[in-house]
């Protein structure tokens, strides 16, 4: 019989039936709803996606408030946030916001490509363009350039490894994104391009007035107000966080080894002897 103490399960006996593998029709319709999940959710608040929309450096959708309350209330904000994100939204510079164009059917506004006028939605090959967040048709960039570009919608320049291809399938899109990061990364750069903060910048020391410059950007891609003064918030958490650091660093030192001193003191604060009174010698 067994779990009644007198033998040992095997687990054969414990697991009823074997994990079987998905078969390909499976996987592909698994995909296609997790393709069209992505397209129509925010895989943070598990919302609908609404303008303002951003993206990391996965290509992933998320509605601008979302990452907004992430960066200010973290996981008591979203529970999964850690799992969704994966390390990839530690500042407001780590996502863009994507300017789809927007076109009206039966009274929704559907996003489209500018070029083509065809939908941009699960199941088409999207992209949007860094730094300026311009949404195409893949094929509608492919056809105009080669290596390097100028965006139809605004004329900012970009270079081919900064065309993001939007909610990516194939595991080769999602690996050629992770490498950009990482080389990114190792320049000193974010998903947007944009230096990565980190306090002892070479240029802040010459007298470059970063943080003067970079709030001023965010006003200006900001269309509705309460999102405008949640990034408020955030840009000032950030600042406090960067300049507290240092400090918090050596408070929380200092107090993980005054609780032990006291702890020694008492000599019975730990679990082990705790409501136990060690006999003394005197
Ligand atoms: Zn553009």
């Amino acid at each position: 019989m067994g779990n009644d103490g007198g033998s040992i399960p095997t687990r054969r006996e414990l697991v009823k039936s074997p994990t079987r593998r998905a078969t390909h029709s499976q996987l592909r319709d698994s995909n296609a709803q997790t393709q069209e999940y992505h397209w129509s959710t925010c895989p943070l608040s598990k919302r609908p996606l609404a303008s303002p929309v951003v993206s990391d450096s996965s290509g992933r959708l998320y509605n601008k408030d979302s990452i907004l309350e992430w960066l200010l209330r973290g996981t008591e904000a979203f529970g999964d946030g850690e799992e969704v994100l994966d390390g990839r939204v530690k500042s407001l510079r780590d996502v863009l916001e994507i300017k789809f164009d927007i076109s009206k059917e039966d009274g929704q506004d559907k996003w489209v490509c500018p070029v083509s006028r065809k939908g941009l939605l699960a199941g088409v090959r999207a992209v949007y363009l860094v730094p300026c967040g311009h949404a195409f048709l893949e094929s509608a960039i492919k056809e105009i350039k080669g290596n390097e570009g100028v965006c139809l919608q605004c004329g900012t320049a970009y270079e081919a490894d900064n065309v993001i291809p939007i909610n990516p399938v194939l595991d080769e899109d999602a690996q050629s994104l992770r490498n950009r990061i990482k080389i990114l990364s190792e320049k000193g750069l974010g998903h947007t391009l944009r230096k990565l903060s980190d306090g002892k910048s070479k240029k802040r020391k010459k007298g470059f007035k970063e943080s003067e410059k970079l709030p001023k950007k965010e006003e200006t891609s900001i269309k509705n107000a309460a999102t405008a003064s949640l990034t408020s918030k955030v840009l000032e958490d950030e600042k406090m966080k960067n300049k507290r650091r240092k400090t918090e660093m050596s408070d929380n030192l200092r107090s993980l080894f005054s609780t032990k001193e006291q702890d020694d003191a008492s000599g019975r604060n730990d679990f082990m002897s705790r409501g136990y009174t060690i006999p003394t010698k005197r």
